[in-house]
C-alpha cells in the first residue's frame, strides 16, 4: 500500500480514535454530571454526607479520567461544569470559627470618679492594669495630673458631673461608648473601679464569639427580667427586659455597638436614659434587649459585689473573668483566698493577682 494511503488510513483511524475518545469522554462527563446531580438530589432529601465531599469525588474521578485520556481540549469544559456545580453547593449550615481575638482587639473602659482615684485606682494599677496598659482607659470627671502620669495618659475626663446620679452615670457611659466607637477595636468591655479583671481570661472568653455578630455579654443581678411601665403613643405599656449589671462588667461586640448608634452614640445614650429615667446599665439593657431586640447572653464568670464573693470556689478562680469587693454592714464581701494578710490586702485583689500571676515582683516567693 502506498505511503500516502497508509497516512490517510492512519489519519482516518486517528480521527476515528479521537471521535471515539471524545464520545467516550462526553459519555463519561455526562455520567459524572448525572451521578453528581443524583447525589445532590439524594443529599437534599436524605441530609447525607456534605456536598463538598461528593464534589471532591466527582472532581477526582474527572481528573483521573482526564489524565488517562489526555484530552486537553475538553479540560476547560469539564472545569466549567465543575465550577458551575461548585458554585451551586455552598453549604448553608457550616459553623464559621470566629476570627482570632487578641488583647489588642479589646477596648476596656473603667468608670471612676475623682474621689475614688486615690482610693480605688492604685490597686488596679498595681495588678490587672499591668496586663493591658494600652487597652485600659479610665473614665472620670476631673483632670488629675498624678493619675494621668501613672496611667500613661489613659485618664479621660468626661466632663460629666462627679455624682452618683443617674444622669451623671449615663453621661460617663455615653462617653465610654463614643470613645470605643472612634477606635477600631472589636469589643467594648466596661468595668467599675471596684472590679478585678482576669485579663487573659477575658480575651480567651471573647475568642469564642464573633465580633461581626451582635453580642451583649454580661450577668444580670436580678432573678427575673426588669419590668417597667412605659408610655408609648400616649398608652401605658408594660415592658420587660434583662440587663447586665455594670458592677460585674459586660462586653458588646462591634456589630452590636454599630447597630446601637442611632439611639446611643454622640450623646444619645443620655437622652435615651433620660426617657426611661433609669441608671446607665439598665439603659444599656433597655436599648439592646427592648429597642434592638438582641437578648443578653448570660456569662456566669462576671461577678459584681451584689453576689457573695466567698461563694466563688478556689478551684474555679482561674476560670472567672471579673471579681469585686464591697463592705456591707461592717462585713467585707470579698473573694475568699489565701495570700496576703488582710491588713495589707483588704480587698483580696493582691492575693487574687498573685494566685493567677505569681511571677509578679510583689508576689510571695518573688520578694
Ligand atoms: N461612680 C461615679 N460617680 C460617683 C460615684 C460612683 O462615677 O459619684 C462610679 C464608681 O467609680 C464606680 C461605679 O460608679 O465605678 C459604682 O460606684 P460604687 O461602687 O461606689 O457604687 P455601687 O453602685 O457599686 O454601689
Ligand atoms: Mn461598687
Amino acid at each position: 500500500m502506498p505511503d500516502g494511503d497508509s497516512e490517510v488510513i492512519s489519519e482516518t483511524n486517528s480521527a476515528k480514535m479521537n471521535l471515539r475518545n471524545r464520545k467516550s469522554w462526553q459519555i463519561l462527563s455526562c455520567a459524572a454530571v448525572f451521578a453528581y446531580s443524583t447525589l445532590l438530589v439524594y443529599q437534599t432529601f436524605s441530609g447525607g454526607a456534605p456536598a463538598q465531599e461528593v464534589l471532591a469525588e466527582v472532581k477526582l474521578s474527572a481528573k483521573t479520567y482526564r489524565l488517562e485520556r489526555n484530552l486537553a481540549e475538553d479540560r476547560s469544559s469539564v472545569e466549567n461544569d465543575i465550577h458551575e456545580l461548585t458554585s451551586e453547593v455552598v453549604p448553608t449550615t457550616a459553623t464559621v470559627k470566629p476570627p482570632l481575638t487578641t488583647l489588642d482587639d479589646v477596648f476596656i473602659s473603667v468608670k471612676t470618679t475623682k474621689n475614688y482615684h486615690t482610693k480605688r485606682l492604685p490597686i488596679i494599677l498595681k495588678t490587672w492594669f499591668q496586663l493591658a496598659r494600652k487597652q485600659i482607659w479610665f473614665f472620670t470627671d476631673t483632670d488629675d495630673r498624678e493619675f494621668q502620669t501613672k496611667t500613661n495618659g489613659h485618664m479621660i475626663n468626661t466632663n460629666c458631673s462627679s455624682s452618683h446620679s443617674r444622669k451623671a452615670l449615663c453621661c460617663k457611659m455615653s462617653v465610654e461608648f463614643d470613645t470605643f466607637l472612634k477606635t477600631d477595636k472589636k469589643w467594648f468591655c466596661h468595668f467599675d473601679d471596684d472590679n478585678y479583671v482576669n485579663v487573659p481570661r477575658l480575651v480567651r472568653f471573647l475568642g469564642d464569639y464573633n465580633f461581626r455578630d451582635e453580642w451583649y455579654l454580661g450577668k444580670p443581678s436580678i432573678q427575673a427580667p426588669l419590668e417597667i411601665i412605659k408610655k408609648e403613643k400616649k398608652v401605658l405599656k408594660k415592658i420587660k427586659f434583662w440587663f447586665a449589671t455594670g458592677g460585674a462588667g459586660f462586653c458588646l461586640s462591634r456589630a452590636l455597638a454599630l447597630r446601637m448608634m442611632p439611639v446611643a452614640s454622640e450623646g444619645r445614650f443620655i437622652s435615651t436614659g433620660e426617657r426611661i429615667r433609669l441608671p446607665d446599665d439598665v439603659t444599656m439593657g433597655y436599648i439592646i434587649e427592648h429597642l434592638l431586640k438582641q437578648p443578653l447572653t448570660v456569662v456566669d464568670q462576671f461577678h459584681s459585689h451584689l453576689e457573695p464573693m466567698k461563694f466563688i470556689r478556689r478551684d474555679t478562680i482561674e476560670d472567672q473573668i471579673s471579681f469585686s469587693y464591697a463592705k456591707s454592714k461592717d462585713e467585707w464581701n470579698v473573694v475568699k483566698i489565701d495570700g496576703f494578710d488582710e491588713s495589707e490586702d483588704q480587698y483580696r485583689f493582691l492575693s487574687l493577682h498573685c494566685f493567677l500571676f505569681p511571677y509578679f515582683s510583689f508576689c510571695p516567693g518573688r520578694r
